[in-house]
């Protein structure tokens, strides 16, 4: 019987949706046992040393490689494996397009109860670069294990940080920007947070930039309210001639969560700006904004693809975000309504359609499922709730573009109810996507069409949209 600590030898055969390897065991008395082991690809033949057992299958760590997968490419971060956050680096870009294409495949048809037949899906769709594309990067603040201090990610089930001196997925910018802070934090004995004590204060570094208007944003999240020797910081990062905005954000909780709910600006502007298509989009330090925008500009043709507008619709926008799909779609419909649960991410909405003289889109703060149930509170959904207002609310196409938690049962009974003539749902988690396609269908929708987009190269995460159309009756 295989147990803890025993070295295996196994055949790489598959891959978890979490991008492990799956291995059988071979040569062994029990040949064909199941193992996962990260960094592991298809095709690869291993030593792995067990590091838990459950009943039926196991857990193990790469040791060595007696025969590599021929879908292995060369990683460009040396800290890739500890790092964890692109799982699949190692993987040819090609093989990492087909490792999503069949992800999307499997949930749909595992969780969401679909016949091979119904799905129809071209390829993923890929990018040109794939590293440095990334417009947001987030360092924890803290001490690395020799005590110094460094930006980076907590190693493992420890409060230790592992210094990063440059994420390929960041801009180069990013580097730059954590050397001027951690000097400062030296010269002037600025306490990083520690996550064990509580003490400390500063804890996170935020910072965006605007790949097309090429202004940039840091915003420093802190265990208090003001930001000492703010002035000599302001001085190092204002070298960067790109920058735009700093901030502080106010986070005294003792939690895991990064952002408080206060931000003040001490320099420059509250906001940055970037363009999607020919929108123009003013971001704050708390409001959603695609982290790809490369990407995110293919992403939102293909809503506009699926959606086929034709300037007579009314479209509901829910987890809109900063409008950013809203404003894309106004364009060409009759009137869109957003609904986002951020106050800032509203704000920023309705100055975005301000600034882009985009008339018929407006925006509601709130859960999507509550402003939703009061819209559509009346069963007659032509008689608006406000009957002064007199809004046409009955959506013709109703676009879904949820956290990765995907949309709650409330809400997917709202959309039922109004009964829209299409649906596009855009999804970060095809495992929630096929669960809740499957609430729409059984509700009497089918999926027309999906498409995956790739937004996350060398990670095991694909953003997905999906048409759903009414059934005739
Ligand atoms: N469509 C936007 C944002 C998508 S991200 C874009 O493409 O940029 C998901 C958004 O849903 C976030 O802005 C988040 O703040 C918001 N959100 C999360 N839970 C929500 C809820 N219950 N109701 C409304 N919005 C919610």
């Amino acid at each position: 019987m295989v147990k803890k600590n025993d070295r295996i030898e196994l055949n790489i055969v598959d891959m978890s949706a979490d991008g492990s390897g799956i291995g059988k065991t071979i040569g062994q008395e029990n040949s064909g046992m199941t193992f996962f082991v990260k960094d592991a690809l298809v095709g690869d033949k291993i030593i792995a040393k067990v590091i838990k057992m459950k009943k039926t299958y196991g857990y193990a760590r790469l040791m060595e490689m007696l025969e590599s997968s021929p879908d292995r490419t060369e990683p460009k971060c040396p800290i890739h494996r500890q790092c964890g956050g692109c799982q699949i680096q190692a993987l040819s870009y090609e093989k990492q397009l087909e490792y999503k294409q069949n992800k999307i495949r499997n949930n749909l048809m595992r969780i969401g109860g679909f016949d091979a037949s119904q799905i129809h899906m071209d390829p993923v769709i890929g990018m040109q670069e794939t590293y440095r594309y990334r417009n947001k990067a987030q360092f924890p603040i803290g001490r690395d294990k020799n005590g110094k201090l460094a930006a980076g990610f907590y190693a493992a089930r420890t409060h230790v940080i592992i210094p990063v001196e440059d994420c390929y997925l960041g801009v180069p910018h990013n580097r730059k920007i954590i050397s001027h802070i951690l000097e400062w934090m030296e010269r002037y004995h600025v306490e990083p947070y520690d996550e064990k004590s509580g003490t400390g204060f500063v804890r996170h570094v935020l910072i965006r930039y605007g790949f097309r208007s090429g202004q940039l944003m840091v915003c420093i999240i802190l265990n208090g309210k003001s930001l000492p020797r703010s002035k000599e910081l302001v001085d190092k990062l204002t070298r960067l001639k790109e920058m735009t905005s700093i901030s502080i954000n106010v986070n005294e909780q003792r939690n895991n969560v990064i952002m408080g709910n206060t931000v003040k600006t001490i320099w420059g502007s509250d906001y940055i700006e970037d363009w999607i298509g020919d929108v123009k989009f003013r971001i704050s330090p708390l409001s959603f904004y695609q982290v790809n925008p490369v990407q995110t500009e293919v992403l939102y043709g293909k809503v506009l693809e699926f959606a086929q507008l034709s300037g007579k619709e009314i479209v509901w926008d829910l987890y809109c975000g900063i409008g950013t799909i809203s404003l894309f779609l106004a364009q060409r419909a009759k009137k869109v309504y957003g609904i986002e649960i951020i106050p800032q991410a509203v704000e920023d909405a309705r100055k975005n359609a301000e600034i882009n003289g985009i008339g018929n889109a407006e925006f509601f703060v709130g859960e999507a499922e509550d402003v939703l149930e009061k819209l559509c509170g009346s069963d007659d959904m032509d008689v608006p709730p406000d009957k002064e207002e007199n809004r046409e609310w009955r959506p013709q196409v109703v676009v879904v573009d949820p956290p990765r938690k995907g949309c709650g049962e409330k809400l997917l009974a709202a959309i039922l109810k109004v009964c829209p003539e299409k649906i596009v749902y855009v999804s970060c988690d095809s495992a929630t996507l096929a669960r809740d396609l499957k609430v729409l269908c059984a509700g009497g929708y089918e999926m027309v069409r999906g498409q995956g987009v790739d937004m996350f190269c060398q990670t095991v995460h694909v953003e997905t949209v999906c048409l759903l159309s009414r059934k005739a009756q």
